[in-house]
């Protein structure tokens, strides 16, 4: 079955419960169009993070539909590991391969999944790794890096998979603070080039000056969403003026 409209993603009353009477998600609709920096913001335990891993099924979802690109993802027919390389992940804790160098770490799944050369892929980390700055880490192992240097290797690694979107879950947390601008940079610069993007994050700074689209989620449910100048200086829900109160 087919959606109607042309968002890449489209999320339909999007229900999961953990356990009976832990409601994780309650009825989500979310829309994402190709080329949008989606925002999700709101307080610890609203389920920010189910809903982002929903949408590449590492959460199975209780009720409810997801579609990419108009494909059911509950269809059999839809291959769930093809779907997965089209979303790129990067977590908060970056989850790189700790006995893998850094260009092995980007070029292990293009090769492995994408079929690419070992040349080819090597070029192309390269190439990623220069956009960085990174290219003199090639040959080095993760643990001798910094955590920012980790996390914008983690992002590299996924744009290494051509993927059609990338989710983050909250990329900056795990941070040091004085980290945390050199990759809110490199995903300002993947925004710029249009790269469509599902971040959770507690950067509200960052949510109002790059989102195209702030979603605020409480309790399971999505209680509004906007343009960042909206929702930000106009918030409707009191419980995202209650939210904002604390975190701006
Ligand atoms: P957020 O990312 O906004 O902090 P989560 O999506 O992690 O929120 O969690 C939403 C709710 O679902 C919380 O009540 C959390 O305790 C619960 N939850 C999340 N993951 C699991 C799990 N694997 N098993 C049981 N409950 C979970
Ligand atoms: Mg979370």
């Amino acid at each position: 079955m087919a959606t109607s409209n042309n968002a890449l993603i489209s999320v339909r009353q999007l229900t999961k419960e953990f356990r009976r009477g832990v409601v994780a998600l309650d009825h989500c609709d979310l829309e994402v169009y190709r080329g949008e920096v989606v925002a999700i913001i709101g307080p610890s335990g609203s389920g920010k993070s189910t809903l982002l891993r929903s949408l590449n099924l590492l959460e199975q979802p209780t009720s409810g539909a997801i579609y990419f690109d108009g494909a059911d993802l509950a269809d059999k027919s839809v291959n769930i590991d093809l779907h997965r390389q089209k979303m790129g992940m990067v977590f908060q804790h970056f989850n790189l391969f700790p006995h893998k160098t850094v260009l092995q770490n980007i070029t292990m799944a293009p090769v492995a999944l994408k079929k690419k050369t070992p040349q080819e892929a090597r070029q192309q980390a390269m190439t990623l790794l220069e956009r960085i700055g990174l290219a003199d880490k090639a040959d080095e192992y993760p643990n001798m890096l910094s955590g920012g240097q980790k996390q914008r290797i983690a992002i590299v690694r996924s744009l290494a998979m051509e993927p059609e979107v990338l989710l983050f879950d909250e990329p900056t947390s795990a941070l040091d603070p004085e980290m945390v601008g050199e990759v809110l940079d490199l995903m300002r610069s993947l925004a710029a080039d249009g790269m469509t993007m599902v971040v959770v994050t507690h950067e509200m700074g960052f949510a109002r000056e790059v989102a195209s689209r702030v979603v605020f989620m409480a309790d399971g449910r999505i209680l509004e969403e906007g343009a960042p100048a909206d929702l930000f200086d106009h918030p409707q829900d009191p419980r995202l003026k209650d939210f904002l109160s604390k975190v701006l």
